[in-house]
């Protein structure tokens, strides 16, 4: 009997969709059970090792280190030929359509968690729990001035130097410069003469004069926010050439490729790295014991915003918009959010966050190119919370009953410095000035909750990555129609194209596959060659 498929290709196709899914599985399981193994070898080696023994530390971060490396090697090609791409392929009506409802989104949720810290942080009021115990400052902050780090982030979107850009950005420094006497220079008051004093003769030295001089410094990593705007820029002027474009659309659309692939195999990686880097923080820690119990309280409290906010506000409004079942979309992310409290950054999860986004989820991927890129900048619900949370817990400590006027300002400033937050570890502590500053707080009051930030950083950038992964899942949802006669480029679903690569012929040499259809740009490219490709899907 003539059937359009044999059995044993049936068979065939059934078990490389099951080998599929439990390799996704499998990463799960090897991730959590690398956070589990590393909490476990930080708190053992914590006994036979001290902080101290800082070389011995070094050592053992190393396998960590490889892994962050990589990571934070991927984010620039990909996010510069994603949004690139993401951009050139777009409608010219939908591109401001789509930007508009991801701003929307952004802003709603991250305002929202905001306001569910604030909630919590005034009912729990763990500021004036404790007693009279004295919270230990521990180290230094770095304190910035609340204009000057709003100025910065503009500023930042607009490069000079779009490749000095990839490795500094800028930041103002304020100095104290003594202003010497002996160079006073003075102007007459005919304004023909100018005459210098010199101070040479005086007993008593006058009191020092200081000028406050800002200056700009530049250093401190890559620029991403300058990156993202100019791709977003060079992406519409793609778009807006047409034909003139195409070349330059393709070499990024094939770039773009690449890097998931790249991704793809750093992600088998993972478990290894972050294991180590768990195990490195846990053994540097601080003796938990010095926590004291307001501290305890304000760490409780920021984790039940970000766990209320996490999975229930933000699984609630995608079923909302979406009608889909929430968990089963936070549960095909969790690889993103694994790597998200393992290393504390959501840019260096990015990579991961757009491969669940695309395979696993299967948002289209010119949705993920834009939304992901653009919500790991700028979309912080976990930051935004943990900011208002803070400022109020350090209000309280210090005896202060803040009016409802205030309560409004640490809201929308707590937004600012969300968003003005970069996406590395602790990124959120330094914008934190922003929202002290606002109503009057003693900025150097971060010293407070230092002890305990590398700790809540991780939960705070693992619900940051999840209101981005949402957002994408989310827009793709409403914009499905739209997107439904584009090509979804780096989808490799292999229920899709699973019968380009089934009958491989048994003398082992490779089929000849349609790769037009699974990756169009590449044949374009002219990189057809089937064997690789098949070697890194999972
Ligand atoms: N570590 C956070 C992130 O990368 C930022 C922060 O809250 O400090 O998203």
């Amino acid at each position: 009997m003539e059937t359009d498929t044999p059995p044993t290709e049936k068979r065939r196709s059934r078990k490389q969709k099951l080998r599929s899914v439990l390799m996704d599985n499998l990463l799960v399981i090897l991730l959590i059970l690398a956070v589990a193994i590393g909490v476990g070898m930080g708190f053992a080696l914590r006994t036979v090792w001290s902080p101290d023994d800082k070389r011995k530390i070094f050592y053992l971060a190393f396998p960590g280190q490889l892994l962050m490396n990589m990571l934070k090697c991927l984010i620039l090609p990909l996010i510069v030929s994603s949004l690139i791409t993401g951009m050139a392929v777009l409608d010219k009506s939908v591109s401001g359509k789509l930007g508009g409802a991801a701003v929307v989104y952004y802003l709603t949720t991250t305002l929202l968690a905001v306001v569910l810290g604030i909630i919590l942080v005034l009912s729990i009021q763990p500021g004036f729990k404790g007693g009279n115990t004295v919270i230990q400052r521990t180290g230094t902050a770095k304190i910035s001035q609340p204009i000057e780090s709003l100025l910065d982030l503009i500023r930042n979107c607009f490069p000079s130097n779009i490749v000095t850009a990839t490795f500094e950005r800028g930041e103002t420094v304020i100095n104290l410069v003594e202003k010497k006497l002996s160079a006073v220079t003075t102007v007459a008051p005919d304004n023909m003469t100018t005459m210098s004093t010199t101070v040479t003769t005086s007993t008593m030295a006058p009191d020092p004069i200081f000028i406050e001089t800002p200056k700009l410094q530049m250093g401190g990593g890559t620029n991403v926010l300058g990156i993202v705007v100019f791709s977003i820029a060079l992406g519409c002027v793609i778009n807006y050439l047409g034909d003139k474009g195409e070349p330059l659309k393709n070499f990024f659309e094939s770039l773009n490729a690449a890097t998931m692939i790249l991704v793809k195999l750093v992600i088998w990686y993972s478990p290894i790295g972050i294991m180590f880097l768990i195990a490195t923080k846990f053994i540097e820690m601080e003796n938990p014991s010095r926590v004291f119990e307001q501290l305890m309280y304000y760490f409780l409290t920021v984790l039940a915003g970000l766990a209320i906010h996490g999975l229930i506000f933000l699984p609630l409004i995608f079923f909302i918009a979406t009608r889909k079942n929430p968990y089963l979309f936070l549960f095909r992310q969790m690889k993103a959010i694994i790597t998200a409290w393992g290393t504390a950054s959501s840019s260096a999860t990015l990579p991961i966050t757009m491969e669940c986004l695309v395979n696993r989820n299967k948002v289209h991927s010119n949705i993920v190119r834009f939304v992901a890129p653009v919500g790991a900048t700028i979309n912080m619900d976990g930051t935004a919370l943990y900011e208002a949370v803070a400022a109020i817990f350090i209000a309280q400590y210090n005896g202060r009953i803040l009016t409802v006027a205030e309560v409004i300002i640490i809201s929308l400033t707590a937004t600012a410095a969300a968003i003005g937050a970069a996406g590395v570890p602790q990124a959120g502590l330094v914008t934190m000035v922003i929202v002290l500053t606002a109503v009057n707080l003693p900025t150097n009051d971060v010293t407070l909750i230092l002890a305990i930030d590398w700790f809540l950083d991780r939960f705070r950038t693992a619900i940051n990555v999840l209101g981005d992964s949402y957002g994408a899942g989310i827009l793709g949802h409403i914009f499905r129609n739209t997107f439904a006669n584009i090509p979804d480029d780096y989808s490799n679903d292999i229920t899709e194209t699973e019968s380009d690569f089934n009958d491989k012929p048994a003398n082992g040499d490779v089929k000849e596959v349609d790769l037009n259809k699974i990756y169009p740009h590449i044949e374009k490219q002219g990189f057809n060659n089937p064997g690789f490709l098949e070697d890194t899907r999972m």
